[in-house]
């Protein structure tokens, strides 16, 4: 292939979604700065500049197909590096996740992607063996496994990128998957709070989640994380995502980064109490639909309910996150958290 117009144009996005076919195969070039780039498939972009590098970092966006502010993000991002506008330091592995359901401006197109992670693409639900969705999860693990092994820096990190459906009480927030009783990060929330994000929601189970995976199989760093409410392509307002761009600009272009130090009293902490899955048909939740994300209900408050069973608030405090009764039944149609402190499990 021809790799002219990628280097003056940048529109590897474009390209992937308009013309998929001319990344059916893996393609290796090199940038001005020697920084070697590597595709293997369409949406897929890894960079590895020709330095001493400290960290390995996968950014990833649109598994939900309709989160345009993250695609706008990387976009802008890998339009930067080809177009020689921007240098890195840092390897970096870029992933437009779900480009079929970018193209018909939906969450997905058969499955909702962000379960699929963890061989979970690979077992048989509901009658369903194989979609696209599934055979592009175990394509986007497989990346990010070579990925960390070709670069074989001590730091990994993932970032999966996504916006909510809904508006949010904390309009930024990111999901730390569980970490089977290990230490949580400091550095890590440092580099979060410089983001702009302050609302960090503890999870405490096992999940089928993209960085999930990339923080059980190849311990990374790895977070889900939401930058605010879904808005069509072009119609998100940048200034709203600008200390992220600009932090994750210095931190993938510089040797180090200046993080203020770890201080619980910067964040607001929460964990989960409760995952409510739609078992029913008849499943409804009790709230308008367009209540924010983190609002909190009184006690003995029915949240939703279905056929024979209702879901009520037990704890002081306790919040919706995630609310959606149009998920398929046996998933999770809502969650709810309570604030919680970090105490001594962190380093
Ligand atoms: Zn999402």
């Amino acid at each position: 292939m021809n790799v002219q117009p990628l280097l003056e144009n940048g529109q590897f996005l474009a390209m992937s979604r308009q013309q998929p076919e001319l990344f059916s195969h893996p393609i290796i070039f090199t940038l001005k700065d020697e920084t070697q780039v590597t595709i293997t498939s369409p949406g897929v972009i890894q960079f590895i500049p020709n330095n001493e590098y400290q960290r390995s970092i996968v950014l990833s966006c649109g598994v939900h197909g309709n989160e345009t502010a993250p695609i706008e993000i990387c976009d802008d991002l890998v339009q930067d590096i080809l177009c020689g506008r921007l240098s890195l330091r840092q390897p970096l592995l870029v992933l437009f996740a779900n480009l079929p359901a970018m193209d018909i401006a939906e969450r997905f197109v058969e499955e909702n992607m962000n379960r699929l992670f963890s061989g979970a693409h690979s077992q048989e639900t509901q009658g369903i063996k194989s979609n696209i969705e599934r055979l592009r999860a175990a394509e986007l693990e497989q990346s990010v496994v070579d990925f960390y092994q070709a670069v074989n820096s001590s730091e990994k990190w993932h970032l999966d990128l996504h916006t909510a459906i809904r508006e949010s009480k904390n309009e930024k927030f990111a999901v730390y998957p569980f970490l089977h009783g290990q230490p949580w990060s400091q550095q890590a929330l440092s580099l979060l709070l410089a983001c702009g994000i302050n609302t960090i929601l503890l999870s405490n189970a096992p999940t089928t989640t993209f960085s999930y995976f990339s923080s059980h199989q190849c311990g990374a760093n790895a977070f889900t994380v939401e930058l605010g409410k879904v808005k069509p392509f072009g119609g998100n307002d940048m200034y709203d995502f600008q200390q992220l761009i600009d932090t994750l600009r210095t931190w993938l272009c510089q040797p180090v980064i200046e993080l203020k130090d770890f201080n619980e009293d910067d964040f607001e902490i929460f964990k989960i109490h409760q995952i409510i899955n739609r078992q029913q048909t008849d499943f409804k939740l009790n709230f308008a639909d367009d209540t924010p994300n983190f609002s909190d209900f009184p006690v003995g408050y029915v949240l939703a309910e279905e056929s024979s069973t209702q879901y009520i608030v037990t704890e002081k405090g306790e919040s919706i996150v995630f609310p959606n009764a149009k998920v398929a039944l046996g998933q999770r149609a809502l969650l709810t958290v309570v604030p919680t402190k970090i105490d001594e499990n962190i380093i």
